[in-house]
């Protein structure tokens, strides 16, 4: 990088400080009309800070005393747009839109880019429609068009904020998939059957059809799926949909809840909806006195789990479970068991996670470390038998009430974003299984490695299950944390034209269980999120609390 900045010094206003050693930072001394410079930073995922020493009052946007650093939304549109240019000076602003020139591959991304001049990440769909032959993956030099439908007021341009929240947003689950199926119509045409949707304003075909009504969440599966319907709607180019426009979507695609009348996936859905109305709850009071709670920090040891924006899974699930345990263990008196264990961390939390930690043993008789010795399908087996163990152990007063939470981050398209809650579908969870766990030594492979559920027990579990997920959505929408917008409770994946539900919640004998994707890590405002403390304990928080409700009389 360092060639890179010594060329573009040579004809710019503001200098670019030589000797920033750090790869993910670039730092340039923007100067003011009077002649004093300021330092503006462009760090990687975390976007663009301004040192608030020597900034002009005209600038700050903020109040009261003054961080050593501001954030680009602290700056007023004149602050703003100076830092921009100070940053940036070869984009060329003229005739209400801007041209920018990525001077900083490395550091830039279309969500940034997105961000700092349209005034919303959100807006990425839509700059990536505006430049249709632009690459995702920057290079210098590359010239991004924000047209000025895009272009934040700010900048004298007409963006709006992006339509993030749908009506369906504030909808109970069950409200919210009657909504969507609304939306459709069931049509044939020579190519067979096939469910009819208009798109609406600010909808991707990406997240808003195939994300939403079918159970495809695998990013590539979704991609190429999105690609097929585009072709069968008659669609040439993906990203320059309009409003109103018909989209066709493979009848044989569509998640049970939208498939056609008369057809099984939809009388099963309609099934366990009703089984949910029925569900009574499982009662336990304040302090949750005889409730068993089985904590999954998911990966671990050798496995990282999905990786992106600098972060990767397994520490920080870890963490967020950590926190529901202490929370737990602090102010309840339910039994908490955790599956695995850090070595060197403990059950303890962290506020920074530098590294990835290397060794995990899973909480087995004898412990068993996640090295990578037995493959990642023995270890997230032996996680449901050791759940079945300790809910087992010592025999409960109510097999009830038990919860069993896995703890995951998703590796979705950049685009999408928030949690998404899995939970079993019970016609996914086999009447009776064994798990021979070969060459495997645990005690608890004795007594719990074969399981059988008769047909009431796996609706009433899928309803509780659901019932949960909907509490947990809950308490994260009222703590503003971010939520996936389409579906976000799941009760199955496809994957290679399969239906399943993780092997960790399929089989495990919880009468409550959820598999929680915390934050897309692909997203970088998700992964900043998850890197951040304050947000894990935030989230552990609202964890607990749906743990409260769900047992609450
Ligand atoms: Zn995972």
């Amino acid at each position: 990088m360092g060639a890179l900045r010594r060329l573009a010094t040579a004809f710019i206003s503001a200098t670019v400080i030589i000797g920033a050693a750090d790869p993910d930072m670039a730092e340039v001394k923007g100067r003011l009309p009077g002649g004093k410079t300021v330092v503006v930073r462009l760090q990687f995922k975390k976007g663009v800070s301004i040192s608030s020493k020597n900034l002009p009052k005209a600038f700050i946007a903020k109040s009261g005393n003054l961080p050593q650093w501001l954030y680009f939304e602290d700056l007023t549109p004149q602050g703003k747009r100076w830092a921009l240019t100070s940053l940036f000076p070869q984009d060329k602003w003229t005739g209400g839109e801007v041209r920018h020139r990525v001077r900083w591959p490395k550091l830039e991304s279309v969500w940034l880019i997105s961000s700092l001049y349209t005034g919303h990440g959100q807006n990425y769909d839509k700059l990536m429609a505006a430049n249709p032959k632009n690459p995702e993956v920057f290079k210098e030099g590359d010239i991004w068009r924000i047209p000025k439908v895009l272009l934040s007021p700010d900048f004298g341009g007409l963006a709006k904020a992006p339509d993030k929240s749908q009506p369906e947003d504030e909808l109970s689950d069950e409200d919210r998939t009657v909504t969507f199926r609304a939306m459709l119509a069931y049509e044939k045409d020579a190519q067979g059957n096939y469910a009819a949707y208009r798109m609406r304003k600010g909808e991707a075909l990406y997240s808003s059809v195939v994300m939403r009504f079918t159970d495809l969440v695998d990013a590539r599966e979704v991609n190429e799926l999105a690609i097929r319907i585009a072709k069968r709607s008659g669609i040439k180019d993906v990203r320059s949909i309009q409003p109103g426009q018909l989209i066709k979507i493979p009848t044989d695609c569509l998640a049970d809840p939208f498939q056609p009348e008369g057809s099984r996936g939809l009388a099963e859905d309609r099934q366990m909806r009703a089984e949910v109305r029925r569900t009574t709850k499982i009662e336990a009071g304040p302090r949750l006195s005889g409730v068993r709670i089985v904590l999954d920090p998911g990966h671990g040891g050798i496995d990282s789990g999905a990786r992106a924006n600098g972060v990767w899974e397994s520490d920080f699930v870890y963490d967020i479970a950590m926190r529901v345990r202490r929370l737990l263990e602090l102010n309840t008196d339910a039994q908490v068991s955790i599956t695995l264990r850090y070595e060197g961390i403990g059950f303890g939390i962290r506020d920074d996670i530098p590294a990835m930690t290397k060794e995990a043993v899973l909480l087995t008789t004898p412990p068993i470390p996640n090295d990578g010795e037995s493959s990642i399908s023995d270890s997230v087996n032996l996680r449901w038998v050791l759940a079945n163990h300790f809910f087992a152990t010592p025999k409960a007063a109510d097999k009830r009430k038990t919860i069993f939470i896995s703890f995951h981050a998703d590796s979705l398209h950049p685009s999408t974003r928030g949690s998404m809650v899995y939970v079993p579908a019970s016609n996914l969870v086999p009447s009776k299984y064994a798990w021979a766990g070969k060459g495997i030594q645990a005690a608890e492979l004795k007594q719990g490695a074969s399981v059988s559920f008769t047909a009431r027990q796996k609706l009433e579990m899928e309803a509780q299950s659901l019932i949960f997920a909907e509490g947990l959505l809950k308490e994260l929408r009222r703590e503003k944390l971010p939520i996936h917008a389409n579906r976000p409770i799941r009760n199955v994946i496809n994957r290679s034209g399969r239906n399943f539900v993780p092997a960790v919640i399929r089989t495990n004998n919880a009468m409550t269980k959820a598999l929680i994707e915390v934050v897309n890590l692909q997203n970088e405002e998700d992964a900043a999120l998850l890197k951040d403390a304050d947000f894990r304990e935030q989230y552990a928080r609202a964890i607990v609390r749906a743990i409260r409700a769900h047992f609450k009389k």
